[in-house]
């Protein structure tokens, strides 16, 4: 059922501490942790501790913590000092776009300069 922990989801595990994660920042909605396969300086990965698959899903839901999302990216890019010079969030929705993880996350890249059109 949405917004319920799922067995076989990554970031369900991570969130529950049953899978170890660099967690960066936590918020009652929230957690934030270091992408593995970094592409940036910066790349953490933001998702709401509840599950749902995608980012239009969450917002549909819990639009409040759809919110929340890129507030604690804010914190985050602040933390790292990466909003001076700049950075990215990025929610890839479907799979064709690069979702590989079905659990909702923001990308936040920064540390580097990031080109635009994205590939
Ligand atoms: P997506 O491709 O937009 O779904 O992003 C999934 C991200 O999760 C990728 O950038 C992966 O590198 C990252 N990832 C996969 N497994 C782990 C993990 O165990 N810890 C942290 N990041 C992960």
């Amino acid at each position: 059922m949405a917004g319920e922990p799922q067995a076989d989801c990554l970031f369900c595990k991570i969130v529950a501490g049953e899978v170890p994660a660099t967690v960066v920042r936590e918020t009652e909605t929230t957690v934030a942790f270091r992408d593995i396969n970094p592409q940036a300086p910066t790349h953490v990965l933001i998702v709401p501790r509840r599950h749902y698959r995608d980012a239009g899903s969450l917002a549909a839901a819990e639009p409040a913590v759809a919110a929340d999302l890129l507030t604690t990216a804010a914190a985050v890019a602040a933390e790292e000092k990466i909003g001076e010079t700049g950075y990215r969030v990025v929610f890839n929705t479907g799979s064709g776009a690069g979702q590989t993880v079905f659990h909702t996350h923001a990308h936040l890249l920064g540390g580097r300069g990031l080109n635009w059109p994205p590939g």
